[in-house]
């Protein structure tokens, strides 16, 4: 294996109470790569990305970051270990301002905890206040940082959370659908703000339904249908390949 692998997922199986969810997954994603995984509803895609982050074991097979086997770690420690991941629904702080949304995170990754000391003083903590406003710059939400983060639109709250991973400096970001349930409006925004962070050279995975963010984003694409990767390639070759438009277009979503 080439030393510009940051995540392995060799042989890694899946099952619950007889689904059988991914069989026997192998993906490689490339330092600095954007690598895209797609496919259709219930294919396995979010079931893979919890293993990648120790929230689920697999019944078989690995995933291994930066060299190191993570699988049998905990999600805390994968964390830790500069694995971030943004999730499907957004997990935001609702009675807090969108720049303490973000100051929370930056503070955890610090302090290596997800308990808040109640003794901070977040108006003390000028490193921390820099680094999540840079966060919200990065995703255009800087001017809303003293708005309530339960009063931002679905779009801003989705990049609220996209920004409190980035505060968290990840060495691998993983995305799991994070235009879901935006508009057209907003999922542009978006993809320009994820374009900002890929000139960074940040690794990233990313799940998604919605085919301009992918053909946009990805430079690798990973195409998962009941459980098993049937292609992969780079955009071009995916946008042509019939096992994906029969699989991919042929299952249940609808854009
Ligand atoms: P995707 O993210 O591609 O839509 P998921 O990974 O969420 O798919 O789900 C893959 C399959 O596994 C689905 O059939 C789903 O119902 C099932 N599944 C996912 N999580 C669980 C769970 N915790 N318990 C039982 N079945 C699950
Ligand atoms: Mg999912």
């Amino acid at each position: 294996m080439t030393t510009d692998i940051v995540l392995n997922i060799a042989y890694v199986d899946k099952s619950f109470s007889g689904l059988h969810a991914l069989k026997d997954v192998n993906l490689q994603v490339e330092k600095g790569k954007t690598h895209a995984i797609i496919g259709p509803n219930g294919a396995g895609k979010s079931t893979l990305l919890n293993v990648c982050i120790g929230r689920l074991a697999p019944d078989r097979g690995t995933v291994t970051f930066n060299g190191e086997v993570i699988t049998g770690k905990s999600a805390h420690e994968i964390n830790q270990a500069g694995v971030v991941r943004v999730f499907q629904t957004p997990e935001i702080f609702h009675d807090l301002t969108v720049l303490e949304n973000v100051m929370i995170p930056a503070l955890a990754t610090r302090d290596g905890s997800f308990k808040l000391n109640p003794f901070v003083r977040m108006d003390a903590e000028t490193d921390i206040l820099r680094e999540a406003e840079q966060a919200l710059e990065e995703m255009n939400l800087l001017e809303k940082k003293h708005m309530h983060a339960a009063t931002m639109s679905r779009g801003d709250k989705r990049r609220l959370e996209l920004a409190m991973g980035l505060v968290q400096h990840p060495q691998l970001f993983l995305l799991d659908e994070p235009t879901a349930g935006m508009s057209r409006a907003d999922t542009n925004a978006t993809i320009a703000s994820l374009q900002h962070i890929k000139e960074r050279g940040m690794t990233k995975v990313i799940i998604e339904h919605d085919m301009q963010v992918v053909f946009s984003l990805a430079d690798k694409i990973s195409v998962l249908a009941q459980g098993q990767i049937i292609a992969e390639g780079t955009p071009d070759e995916i946008r042509g390949d019939p096992r994906v438009q029969e699989a991919y277009l042929g299952g249940t979503h609808h854009e």
